[in-house]
């Protein structure tokens, strides 16, 4: 399938092109603060699968909890949360399902795993048949 997303202002533009993607929730605060939402939405994908066709994203290297480089990428212009990608899956990248472009933000109406979800609002409940991660990679 051929994933197409965009930012807010339609300053940028990417296709990613692959057989299958995991989807991940992510509740870290860093999510939360990125977003200034309760968590991301993320369709993981192959690092070499995306391709950027219409403009340029800013980046910011957050340091995770690891100790390594969380790469967020994001549109100049009006801030959209577009990507990111973690020094510690170098071969990956997690797409902000929110940028999706028809009705892929619904992530096919499944999540496979939830990370972070020690730092989870109280208010949400786990989704029902996604794998728990109380951090990342735990
Ligand atoms: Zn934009
Ligand atoms: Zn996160």
């Amino acid at each position: 399938m051929t994933l197409t997303g965009s930012c807010m202002c339609g300053g940028v533009h990417y296709t990613a092109d692959v057989d299958k993607y995991l989807s991940a929730l992510c509740h870290c605060t860093d999510c939360q603060k990125w977003t200034g939402g309760a968590f991301t939405s993320n369709a993981v994908v192959p690092r070499t699968s995306l391709k950027v066709t219409k403009g340029s994203p800013s980046t910011y290297d957050a340091v995770g909890d690891s100790g390594k480089i969380n790469k967020h990428f994001f549109c100049p212009t009006c801030g959209s949360s577009l990507y990111t990608e973690l020094e510690l899956m170098p071969d990956m990248t997690c797409i902000k399902a929110g940028g999706l472009d028809n009705g892929e933000a619904n992530l096919g109406g499944k999540v496979d795993i939830e990370f972070y979800v020690k730092d989870r609002p109280s208010y949400l409940a786990a989704v029902e048949g996604a794998k728990q991660e109380s951090a990342f990679g735990g």
